[in-house]
C-alpha cells in the first residue's frame, strides 16, 4: 500500500485529525470537490448544476453501519426529505438515490432494512424516480440480494450493484442481466478466498460487462478507469447497444472532464453525489485513492492553520 494511503486511512480513524480537518477553513473547498454539502438544499443545488450540464445524478445520503433503529429512521427520513425536494424542483426525472442497507438497519436485521428500504422505494416511485442499493462488504452480499429481490416484486426497476472483484459476480451478472445493474470493481478489503486482486479484477470487469451487455437489462458501468471506459464503449457497439440502453457512472469530483466528454458524445452519464454531515470517512477514502489529492490537501491545511 502507498505510504500516504495508509497514513490517510489511519487519519480517518483519528479524532484529533478529524476535528482539524472538519474545522480548517481550507476543508470547505476540498470537501466541496467530492461532497455536495451537508444539507438537502446543498444536495439539490449540486444536482441542479450537474443536470444542467447534461449529466444525470444518483444521490447518497452519507452515514453507514447504523447500530440502532433511531439512526436508521433518521437516514430514511433524510432520503424522504431529499426525494420531496427533488420532486418539488422538477429534478426527479434525472436524479435517483443510492441507498446502503447498512445505513437503514441491515446490521439490526434484514427485516428492518427491507422495511426501511421499502419506505424509500415507495417515496421514490411517488416522486417519479428510482433507488439503487449500493453493495457493501462480501458478508452482506447474499442478504442485500435477498432484500433487492423482495423490493423488485413491487419496484422492479430498483437497481443492483455487483462488484467485479468477487469470484461469484460473473454468475450473479448472468442471473441479473435482464435488470438494472451497476457494475463496479468493489471498494472493500476482501479476503483472497472470495475476491480477485490486481489485474484479475479488471479482467473480470470486462467478462461481467459482456454478460450484462448481452442481456436485455440496463447496465450501469461505474468506473473511472480510462481503459475500462474504452472497452465498455467498444463492447457496447459490438452488442449493438445504442446510447441510452446503458450508462456510465462516476463519482462527483472525479474525472469531471471525462464525464462531460462522454455526455457530449451522447452517452448517458450519471454522477454519484454524496452529501450529509457524515462526510469525513468518505472524503478520507477518496483522498487515500489518489495520493496526489492528499498532498494538495495536506499543503493547503498546513498553509492555512
Ligand atoms: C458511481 C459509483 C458507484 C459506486 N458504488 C459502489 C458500491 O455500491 N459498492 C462498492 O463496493 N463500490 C462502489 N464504487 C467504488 C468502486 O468499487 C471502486 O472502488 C472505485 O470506483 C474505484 O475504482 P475505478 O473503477 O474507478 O478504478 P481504479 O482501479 O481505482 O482506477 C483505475 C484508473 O482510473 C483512473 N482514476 C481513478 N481515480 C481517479 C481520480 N480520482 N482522478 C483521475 N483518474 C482516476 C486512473 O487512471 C486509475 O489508474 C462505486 C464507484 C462509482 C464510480
Amino acid at each position: 500500500m502507498h505510504p500516504l494511503r495508509s497514513l490517510i486511512l489511519a487519519a480517518a480513524g483519528n479524532d484529533a485529525i478529524r476535528r482539524l480537518v472538519a474545522t480548517a477553513p481550507v476543508s470547505r473547498d476540498v470537501v466541496r470537490r467530492f461532497v455536495a454539502g451537508e444539507t438537502t438544499a446543498d444536495a439539490v443545488a449540486v444536482t441542479r448544476e450537474v443536470v444542467a450540464s447534461g449529466r444525470s445524478v444518483t444521490l447518497d445520503h452519507l452515514g453507514e453501519d447504523v447500530a440502532d433503529v433511531a439512526h436508521a429512521d433518521e437516514n430514511v427520513r433524510a432520503y424522504l426529505e431529499l426525494l420531496d425536494a427533488l420532486h418539488a424542483e422538477q429534478l426527479a426525472a434525472r436524479a435517483e438515490v443510492s441507498v446502503k442497507l447498512s445505513a437503514v438497519g441491515q446490521k439490526l436485521s434484514e427485516r428492518v432494512a427491507l422495511d426501511n428500504a421499502s419506505r424509500v422505494c415507495a417515496a421514490a416511485e411517488q416522486c417519479g424516480t428510482t433507488v439503487t442499493l449500493d453493495m457493501e462488504d462480501h458478508a452482506t452480499t447474499d442478504s442485500t440480494l435477498r432484500v433487492l429481490a423482495e423490493l423488485r416484486r413491487t419496484w422492479p426497476s430498483t437497481g443492483a450493484v455487483l462488484q467485479s472483484y468477487l469470484h461469484r459476480t460473473l454468475t450473479d451478472c448472468g442471473r441479473l442481466a435482464s435488470t438494472r445493474v451497476r457494475l463496479v470493481k468493489g471498494a472493500y478489503a476482501e479476503p483472497a478466498a472470495v475476491a480477485f486482486g490486481g489485474h484479475e479484477v479488471d479482467l473480470n470487469y470486462v467478462r461481467c460487462a459482456n454478460a450484462l451487455l448481452a442481456g436485455d437489462g440496463y447496465p450501469m458501468f461505474a468506473t473511472h478507469d480510462p481503459r475500462l471506459v474504452r472497452i465498455v464503449g467498444e463492447r457496447a457497439r459490438w452488442y449493438d447497444r445504442k446510447p441510452g440502453t446503458y450508462e456510465y457512472q462516476m463519482l462527483f469530483g472525479v474525472r469531471p472532464d471525462e464525464q462531460r466528454r462522454l455526455a457530449q458524445e451522447g452517452e448517458t452519464v450519471r454522477v454519484y453525489v454524496p452529501y450529509g454531515s457524515q462526510w469525513y470517512g468518505y472524503l478520507m477514502r477518496r483522498l487515500a485513492e489518489r495520493p496526489a489529492n492528499t498532498t494538495f490537501f495536506a499543503r493547503a491545511l498546513v498553509s492555512h492553520s
